[in-house]
């Protein structure tokens, strides 16, 4: 099931991706086509960072992965998984409980409370079982539109295309989007790329990312991507960066 998406027309003309073929989406579509093609060569497996054993732990993990390392949880999740493997056994525990095992991953208070009752309306309403449609995923607690697009991908292989912060901006350093919020670049990002390859992209620009894109100190020329699909605003910028200490330390001889 593909989910509706909100006011494509102006964010077709954003991303340059329309259905009528100007020379920028020729361009797009054929940055794109390269960019998914490295990124099948470079990671031809995808499998989840995120340990689980079911849509209800996938789910559980997800969440919990907000604003932390999906590493942090992966070292909590196999405690609270063995004390409440089942939405009926995370209903059951108070949110102070809850929060016990979580404690190492941020925002452990506010995530607790949240699986508490994500849990407790997994039993009332949808019969101990999480939902596999868009709709219903983000009226659970703690869910937003990025954990239900992971949950929908993951845990049920619908085609969806979840954007996190990393995307997002590997998208705008990329120049495949202009999108301002994850959301808006996760229209773009659907619209350019076909739909088979939604779920295995998401991963596949989360592996790139992390294996290229923390640096504190990176060249775009050096890079496998940016040295050709970045934009000429954000050579521009990067090569002012580089090129600031230079004029301080000549200024200073
Ligand atoms: S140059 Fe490479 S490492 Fe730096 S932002 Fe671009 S893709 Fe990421």
């Amino acid at each position: 099931m593909v989910r509706p998406r909100a006011k494509t027309a102006a964010r077709g003309a954003r991303a340059g991706a329309t259905a009528g073929a100007t020379p920028r989406s020729l361009v797009l579509s054929e940055k794109a086509a390269r960019i998914q093609a490295l990124l099948d060569e470079l990671y031809p497996e995808t499998p989840i960072p995120l340990e689980h054993a079911d849509p209800f732990t996938l789910l559980v993990a997800v969440v919990l992965s907000a604003q932390t390392t999906d590493k942090k949880v992966n070292q909590v999740t196999p405690a609270l998984f063995a004390a409440a493997p089942t939405p009926e056994a995370m209903a059951k525990l108070s949110a102070a409980e809850i929060a016990a095992f979580i404690r190492e991953v941020g925002l452990a208070p506010q995530k607790a409370k949240a699986l508490r009752g994500l849990a407790e309306k997994l039993v009332n309403e949808h019969g101990s079982k999480v939902p596999s449609s868009f709709d219903e995923l983000v009226a659970l607690p703690g869910v937003g539109r990025k954990t239900a697009n992971v949950v929908l991908s993951q845990a049920f292989g619908q085609p969806a295309f979840p954007v996190d912060t990393h995307i997002h901006r590997l998208a705008a350093r990329w120049g495949l989007s202009r999108g301002r919020t994850p959301d808006h670049t996760e229209e773009d990002l659907r619209r350019i790329f076909p739909e088979s390859a939604w779920n295995r992209l998401h991963l596949q620009f989360i592996y790139f990312g992390r294996e290229h894109c923390p640096a504190l100190r990176h060249d775009l020329a050096e890079c496998r991507i940016c040295s050709w699909a970045a934009t000429k605003k954000r050579i521009a910028d990067e090569s002012k960066k580089k090129s600031k200490p230079r004029a301080k330390a000549a200024a200073s001889r």
